[in-house]
Order: C-alpha cells, then sequence, then structure tokens
C-alpha cells in the first residue's frame, strides 16, 4: 500500500472541500473496497478525507411518504429497518444477499453505490485494463469473460457492476443527493448515476471531483410483492452471475430489473409494459440487443428463467 494522509472531516462540505482540494484524494466509509483497493495498488489515493463522523447515518420519513437513508447508514442496518422490511422488501433482501454479515456491518449505503466492478483483470494490474489506466486495452475482451456484461457493453470494456443493494434501489426509483465542493447540492436520480461504459470505462457514475452523497431517498412504498432472487456460484458470499429484483402488483403489472449482466443495474421500463403477457415477453424487450461473449451466453439463459422463476413466485403473493 502507497503511503497517504488522514483527515476525520467535520462536515459535508468541508468534506466535500477538502478531496476536491488534493488531487487523487478519495472519502473513506466502510473501506471494505477502497482498503483492498489500495492494499492491490489499484487505487493509490494521496489523502484519505473519513467521513465516518458526519452524522449521515440517519434513516428518516421524507414529508411525502418516503425513505431518507444517510450515505453512511450501515447495510445491516438498512436491511434491517422496519420500514424498509414492510414497505421496500425488494431493498432489504436484496443487501441481505450481498456480501456476508461482518461485511454488511461495515458497508455504507454510499459506499455501496460507488464500489467497484470485481472483473478479475480490474485487479489484477499486470493485465491491460481501460477502466485501471483508460487507453491499455481491456484484457477481458477475448479472455475469459464468464462473469462479465451481456448487454449494454462496449468494445473497451465489459465489466458488470457487483452491487445488489442498487439493482433493487433503481427499482424502486431512488434519487442521490449530494454535496459538491462549492457547497451546492443536487439529486441525481438513480437511472441517471451509474454510467455505461461507452469510451470511458474509468468514468463510473455522476459525480465531480469532490462531490459527496449524503444520502439516497426512496418515494412512496409502491406496495406489491416484492422479491429478489440472485443465482451465483455458491450459495452465499459470492457475487452475482444474475440477479432480479421485482415488485409486482396483484393485477399482474409491476417492475423488474436485473443485476451482473451490465455495466449498472438493467431495467428496461418499456419491457415492464409486457408483465400481462408473461416472462418470455418482458424478457425478449429487457434483453434486446444483448451480445454475450461465447464465454457468458449461458447468462441469457439464466435471466430468463431467474425471470420466470420469480414471476411465478410473485404469482402466489
Ligand atoms: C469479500 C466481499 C464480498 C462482497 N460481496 C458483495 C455482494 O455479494 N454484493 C454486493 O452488493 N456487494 C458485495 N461486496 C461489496 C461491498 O458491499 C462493498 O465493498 C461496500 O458496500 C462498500 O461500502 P464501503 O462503505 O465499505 O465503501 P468504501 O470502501 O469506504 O468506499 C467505496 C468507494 O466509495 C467512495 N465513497 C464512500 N462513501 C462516499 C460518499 N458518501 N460520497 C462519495 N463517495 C464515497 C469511496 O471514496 C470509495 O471510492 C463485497 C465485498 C467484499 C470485500
Ligand atoms: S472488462 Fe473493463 S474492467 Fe475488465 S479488463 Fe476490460 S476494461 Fe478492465
Amino acid at each position: 500500500m502507497r503511503a497517504f494522509t488522514y483527515q476525520r472531516a467535520s462536515s459535508a462540505a468541508e468534506a466535500a472541500a477538502a478531496v476536491a482540494r488534493a488531487p487523487g484524494a478519495k472519502f473513506i466509509a466502510g473501506g471494505t473496497n477502497l482498503l483492498d483497493l489500495m492494499k492491490l495498488e489499484i487505487e493509490t489515493p494521496v489523502h484519505l478525507v473519513d467521513v465516518n463522523g458526519l452524522g449521515l447515518d440517519k434513516i428518516e420519513g421524507t414529508p411525502d411518504g418516503g425513505l431518507r437513508i444517510g450515505a453512511l447508514a450501515r447495510n445491516t442496518d438498512l436491511a434491517s429497518d422496519m420500514r424498509v422490511r414492510r414497505d421496500y422488501a425488494v431493498l432489504s433482501r436484496a443487501l441481505l444477499a450481498g456480501a456476508s454479515a461482518q461485511l454488511r456491518n461495515k458497508a455504507t449505503t454510499a459506499g455501496n453505490l460507488l464500489q467497484r466492478t470485481r472483473c478479475p483483470y480490474f485487479y489484477d494490474t499486470n493485465q491491460a485494463c481501460n477502466k485501471r489506466r483508460p487507453g491499455s486495452g481491456c484484457s477481458a475482451v477475448g479472455g475469459f469473460s464468464r462473469q462479465h456484461a451481456i448487454i449494454g457493453a462496449s468494445a473497451a470494456c465489459i465489466a458488470t457492476f457487483p452491487s445488489d443493494m442498487a439493482v433493487a434501489m433503481r427499482l424502486l426509483d431512488a434519487s442521490v443527493e449530494t454535496v459538491r465542493p462549492d457547497g451546492s447540492t443536487r439529486v441525481i436520480p438513480i437511472a441517471d448515476f451509474h454510467h455505461l461504459p461507452g469510451n470511458t470505462p474509468h468514468i463510473e457514475n455522476a459525480l465531480v471531483a469532490g462531490e459527496l452523497i449524503t444520502a439516497v431517498t426512496l418515494p412512496r412504498p409502491l406496495g406489491g410483492t416484492h422479491l429478489y432472487r440472485k443465482v451465483r456460484d455458491r450459495t452465499s458470499y459470492a457475487f452475482a452471475l444474475v440477479s432480479v429484483a421485482a415488485v409486482i402488483q396483484p393485477d399482474g403489472r409491476g417492475r423488474v430489473a436485473l443485476g451482473g449482466v451490465a455495466h449498472k443495474p438493467w431495467r428496461v421500463e418499456a419491457a415492464e409494459a409486457a408483465l400481462p403477457q408473461g416472462a418470455a415477453a418482458v424478457s425478449a424487450r429487457l434483453l434486446a440487443g444483448a451480445a454475450p461473449t461465447h464465454e457468458n451466453e449461458f447468462k441469457i439463459t439464466l435471466a430468463k428463467r431467474t425471470l420466470a422463476a420469480v414471476l411465478a413466485e410473485a404469482k402466489k403473493g
């Protein structure tokens, strides 16, 4: 690990300004992703700004009947919050499908949204990787690509985004609240938060340098049946090959989103219009344009079957 300086911030605005001031500085929250990347020298921040003391860990109701989740709320606390379990159960289920209990105790809401891909070539500094070093090439294209994206990828990067939580948040139309280094705030719809790789796979989200996530808000509850099914190589403690988040209403209408298949949580609102026609019709629209490699074309079948299983389960109520 390279040497770095460290400070504890005492306000959100101070934290944002401190990261913007020092080129290569980073926020640290739970540290469960960032510290691993620093040990491998994939991330080499010269300065760390600790945001754990900012009181951003509250989960509270909003005036319009939704929920505001502090950026530092731990994954364990969010998954076990009674309002989340009752009104946003898909989020609770997605969180509990992720990582391990120990990791969830440390991992935060913002850190989870900003975790980096688990592409093995990204983690190997001997390999070319456009995400790690822009312009160096992509070892996964033509390489071992079993875990990689089947949709929304580019010639520059075929990585997937590994978060379970974010798939549920995308389904629920969450918004990301931030403060920028000049003290101004903004709200980013989660649909616009994560980027597809295109020619700039190193630019993974809509944040500017020094922009601090302060909270994630959820709109009013949707009702319906909430399901999250994650398919992985081991029963637990593994990232998704494919996951399906769904909120299905008694009349068969609803929402679906996929994880493990793209560089961002994959939701196609137009596909949801086909829900009354059944899983095959939804899958056809959701996965239109999919371009798997020969090693991961199984994900298409897996996504279709997992979606069908989730919709069948939803029918039981
Ligand atoms: C072995 C292992 C298994 C895992 N399995 C899963 C899994 O199955 N599913 C899953 O979804 N996740 C999984 N994870 C990932 C885990 O959920 C993330 O590491 C965790 O959510 C990151 O949160 P953190 O608070 O520790 O982030 P950190 O590591 O502290 O930070 C991550 C990034 O976010 C930035 N950041 C943190 N807070 C803010 C903020 N408020 N504003 C702006 N930037 C910020 C940091 O600068 C850093 O770039 C696993 C992790 C490990 C180590
Ligand atoms: S898929 Fe993306 S993260 Fe993986 S090696 Fe290629 S550029 Fe890097």
